[in-house]
């Protein structure tokens, strides 16, 4: 479908190559830390990141210098975007409600919204410090109504990153850690001598930190795989290819394996952009993940119509999706996998990144075929209960009970169900 003007570049796919290599490295380091517990911690850290201070926790007084030290529009902006992220989830929070019915006489079904009691909040910080994350893993956690949240994020080329530090403090986390990486996860997730297991982790990282979420998952639960960013823009003749090589290059500077793609009806837009990527990005300051990125996963399509571009853009569940067409809103229908759509040219996907109040921790490499993004859902447990206030609908229950479970060859479970039939019909032969 659709013709390429530009294909992906000699690296693949974002998740081939060197998946193996990660996979191995992920168990070796989730293993020790499962025998050896801090002592791990501390190997990996240092071994990975050139870290190894006395305690990799945070004090409150430590914490506290460090705050002092941010500057107060960095705070201001701060307080600014948690509030727009506390807003929207907070309406989300609210749109969740508890349900209970009566099916039968006398019975009663329902389901509670249960926050889980401890969360882990990884903050990504190998190569940029991803102070927007904070926002996102710990005020949505504390929305939630998470009693304890733990925070952790690795040191920026040996030094703290504050700014992040800042944003998890005001977010509300209970703890900090200067941890990054397989070590911080699997610890977050086994626990240690000094840092408790959660119930769930969520925030993104890089391949090796989605790939020791997806290890550990089912000991620990995860919000989803937020790996390596993704941008895919569909445009047709109406969009400004000036913003449309910005935008993609907005995504692309993540890291080397960030795919961003380009589906047009306008071959001419498509041609447009390519030279216009290719005039910015050499003098980007980041070009040196931006470059790599786009030339081997950079693509730019051109689809018949717009019925074609929507149905490309789907066939990607693409992280996120850029519309810049004459009836951006019509995205709302004609697609169904993405992790988070930004309608028009008034927004983009940086907006959605770092300020306007949708979680930024979404889906990638085709998840958003089965998940949206982190929410305040995911903090929460849906969980059943169920009483019978007739005694005759439970002896009805009964009968029903006993044939089903004699059936299944069960027959433990048919004589619970025998002896409250028996409240009304007489003891059961088998007493
Ligand atoms: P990160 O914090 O995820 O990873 C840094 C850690 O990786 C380091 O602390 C180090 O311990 C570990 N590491 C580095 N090289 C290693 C190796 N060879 N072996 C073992 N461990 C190693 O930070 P990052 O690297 O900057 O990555 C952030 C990622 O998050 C980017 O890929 C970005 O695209 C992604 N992201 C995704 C979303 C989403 O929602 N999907 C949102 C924001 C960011």
């Amino acid at each position: 479908m659709g013709v390429e003007l530009k294909g992906a570049g000699g690296g693949g796919t974002a998740s081939g190559g060197g998946a193996g290599r990660v996979r191995d490295a992920v168990a070796e380091v989730v293993a020790d830390v499962r025998e050896n517990g801090d002592a791990a911690v501390r190997r990996y850290s240092e071994k990975f990141d050139g870290w190894s201070p006395e305690a990799f926790r945070l004090s409150a007084e430590r914490i506290a210098e460090i705050v002092a030290t941010v500057e107060p529009q960095v705070i201001e902006d701060i307080t600014f975007v948690q509030a727009q992220v506390r807003r929207f989830a907070e309406a989300q929070r609210a749109a969740l409600h508890d349900v209970e019915i009566e099916t039968l006489p006398g019975v009663v079904l329902g389901h509670k919204n249960v926050p889980i009691s401890a969360a882990g909040a990884y903050v990504p910080g190998g190569r940029y410090p991803l102070v927007a994350s904070a926002h996102m893993t710990v005020v949505t956690a504390k929305v939630a109504g998470v009693e304890r949240v733990a925070a952790c994020t690795p040191p920026i080329r040996g030094e703290i990153p504050k700014e992040t530090v800042a944003a998890m403090h005001l977010a509300g986390a209970d703890e900090i850690y200067l941890l990054g990486g397989i070590q911080a996860v699997a610890a977050l997730a086994l626990g240690t001598e000094t840092i408790g297991r959660v119930d769930l982790i969520a925030g993104p990282g890089n391949a090796y930190v989605a790939e020791a979420k997806r290890q550990l998952f089912g000991e620990v639960g995860i919000d989803l795989i937020a790996g390596p960013t993704e941008i895919l823009i569909v445009a047709d003749e109406t969009a400004d290819p000036v913003t449309v090589a910005v935008d993609l290059l907005s995504q692309a500077e993540h890291g080397p394996d960030s795919p961003a793609v380009l589906v047009t009806t306008s071959e001419r837009l498509g041609r447009e952009v390519i030279g216009l990527v290719e005039r910015i990005l050499p003098g980007m300051p980041t070009k040196d993940y931006a470059l790599p990125a786009w030339r081997d996963h950079g693509q730019v399509i051109v689809a018949a119509d717009l019925a074609e571009a929507w149905k490309i853009a789907d066939s990607f569940a693409s992280e996120h999706v850029q519309v810049l067409t004459a009836e951006p809103r019509r995205a709302l229908t004609e697609m169904r996998n993405y992790g988070a759509l930004f309608l028009g040219e008034g927004t983009c996907v940086s907006y959605g990144d770092k300020v306007i109040g949708t979680n930024h921790v979404l889906p990638t490499r085709h998840a958003a075929r089965y998940t949206g993004g982190l929410w305040v859902g995911k903090y929460l447990k849906t969980v059943t209960y169920q009483e019978v206030r007739d005694p005759e609908t439970s002896a009805e229950l009964g009968r029903v009970c006993g044939r089903a479970s004699r059936v299944e060859l069960f027959e433990g479970h048919a004589r619970s169900g025998d002896i409250r039939a028996a409240r009304y019909d007489g003891t059961p032969a088998w007493l």
